[in-house]
């Protein structure tokens, strides 16, 4: 394994990362090509050069996905509590062993930085052992009929297939989030990653191989064709549930795509987070909680801060130590350990920062730091903050999904209320104020299903992730995200 401070040479580093990662499909235990042979390239945003060429799924092949996850499902079912249990535990121990190995593998796939990576593969096998530990924890209902004739016995029974298709942003934690609950429960499972990052979820299928899950209880299925191989495997009648992270805009087109067979679908998609800092707020405290909220991953997070309100009596003063605070980040290969900032996933990605950003300047927004791409390789974009932006701008209507700050002042709670909840997602807001009172207050008027009072980061396996209004539907992690993956039964009884 090639230590980080040495990793400057890409060709070397990218074939020792890639080494012993599956290119092929991952279905029923084994490895194989697509049903037509087609491939396509995942590369590496630092440079753009290709680390690895993976299988691209047919509709043949969701097909056969979809036949060993049936194959698998009634052992797995029945496979007691306490055993699924002990493989998601197996998974994790795995998982944190090779935490820096699988942190590289996010790093050249996705362009975050080594930190962020590893974090993210801790926090991705923090659900496989949470889940490990509900796993044995389902809970049933018994109760008399308030008419006293019978008993109402209500069990929970895992839903049946479940399709979980993920974004690039989050490569390990989007699939365990899914995968953990869904073993958990007994359900089996296609995984569809994302085609930017299909590495780290065919590396998390060899590692569940490993821990000894069963064939066909876990598949994984990269493809350029997301739409073909996810339309064919929802429309299985055999497949009952669908669970999606990423854009709203895929994701309602899923919805619809479910409702044609009345498929149950759990939904994360798209954010657009307030950060809200009252004049009351610990102003180190709300600069270091910016910087979390709007930096971690490079600021391509759903739950990334993506236009901050700040009271106007402090808003210079935070607005002059955000921007020196974005100003000193240090950005490049995220492989080497002084790097703070990481290239964006792809050039689309970064080119549609630099349109919102230029799009607000042209609003008459003020570059307080950064703002423009830079020359050279790779898809780099800088930390920027904004001061200065009108309220309508685009860049305050949008997901930024990148290393950019938009400053707008405000004078009352109801305008930050009102700013907060101004538009159609709701996944989550930060809060900044030592009033505690005012905070919950304010936080209970917030449509959002998350609210970070005084902290910059939400995230916990151990509760409830998710969002009101177009951010989603059903949550991830804590006990809501077992039940996602089972369906009540409810059985009437006299004796
Ligand atoms: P995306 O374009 O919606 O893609 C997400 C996944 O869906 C990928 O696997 C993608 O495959 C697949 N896909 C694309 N088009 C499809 C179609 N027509 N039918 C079926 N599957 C399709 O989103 P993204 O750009 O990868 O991710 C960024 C988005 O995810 C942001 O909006 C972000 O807020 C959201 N996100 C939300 C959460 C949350 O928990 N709420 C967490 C992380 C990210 P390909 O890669 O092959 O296109
Ligand atoms: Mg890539």
């Amino acid at each position: 394994m090639t230590d980080v401070t040495d990793a400057r040479d890409r060709t070397d580093v990218s074939a020792t990362i890639t080494a012993g990662v599956p290119t092929g499909l991952l279905i029923g235990g084994a490895e194989r090509a697509a049903s037509d042979g087609a491939t396509f390239d995942v590369h590496d945003p630092v440079d753009g050069s290709v680390l690895a060429t993976v299988s691209s799924g047919t509709r043949a092949d969701a097909q056969a996905a979809v036949d060993a996850a049936a194959d698998a499902a009634a052992d797995w079912a029945a496979t007691p509590p306490r055993k699924r249990s002990e493989v998601l535990s197996r998974a994790y121990d795995l998982m944190v062993e090779r935490a820096d190995w699988f942190a590289r593998l996010i790093t050249a796939e996705n362009g975050k930085v080594f930190a962020d990576a590893r974090g993210e593969v801790l926090y991705a096998a923090e659900f496989l052992r949470w889940y490990a530990e509900e796993a044995v924890r389902i809970p049933g209902t018994l109760q008399t009929a308030p008419g006293g004739a019978n008993k109402i016995l209500v069990e929970h029974r895992p839903i049946g297939i479940a399709i979980l298709v993920t974004p690039w942003n989050f490569p390990a934690a989007m699939a365990t989030r899914k995968i953990g609950p869904a073993l958990a429960a007994g359900c089996t499972a296609v995984l569809k990653p994302a085609s930017d990052t299909p590495l780290t979820a065919l590396a998390i299928g060899k590692l569940f191989d490993e821990a000894g899950l069963p064939a066909g209880v876990l598949n994984v299925l990269p493809s350029r064709s997301s739409g073909a191989v996810v339309e064919q495997m929802v429309r299985d009648p055999r497949a009952r549930k669908l669970s999606f992270t990423g854009s709203t805009e895929v994701g309602v087109t899923l919805m619809q795509l479910a409702a044609e067979s009345v498929v149950s679908t759990s939904m994360e998609l798209g954010g657009n987070a307030p950060f809200v800092v009252f004049d009351d707020a610990d102003l180190e405290s709300a600069v270091a909680g910016a910087m979390i909220a709007k930096m971690r991953n490079g600021g391509e997070a759903c739950t990334a801060a993506n236009r901050f309100y700040v009271q106007e009596g402090i808003a210079p003063e935070f607005s002059r130590r955000l921007a020196e605070a974005m100003g000193a980040l240090r950005t490049g290969d995220g492989l080497d350990p002084e790097v703070q900032l990481g290239p964006m996933v792809n050039e689309r990605a970064r080119d549609d920062i630099a349109a919102l950003v230029d799009g607000a300047k042209a609003d008459g927004a003020t570059v307080l730091t950064g703002g423009s791409t830079p020359d050279g390789a790779g898809w780099f974009y800088p930390a920027t903050v904004l001061g200065d932006v009108p309220e309508h701008a685009r860049i305050l209507q949008e997901e930024i999904f990148g290393p950019v700050a938009p400053i707008v002042t405000f004078q009352t709670d109801d305008d930050a209320v009102r700013l907060a909840n101004g538009t159609p997602y709701g996944l989550v807001s930060y809060v900044y104020t030592q009033d505690i009172g005012r905070g919950l207050r304010v936080s209970e008027r917030i449509e959002s299903g998350m609210v970070g009072l005084n902290r910059g980061l939400v995230s916990d396996p151990a509760a409830p992730f998710g969002g009101m209004k177009e951010s989603g539907i059903g949550r991830e992690g804590g006990a809501e995200g077992l039940l996602e993956y089972m369906e009540s039964q409810y059985i009437a009884v006299s004796w």
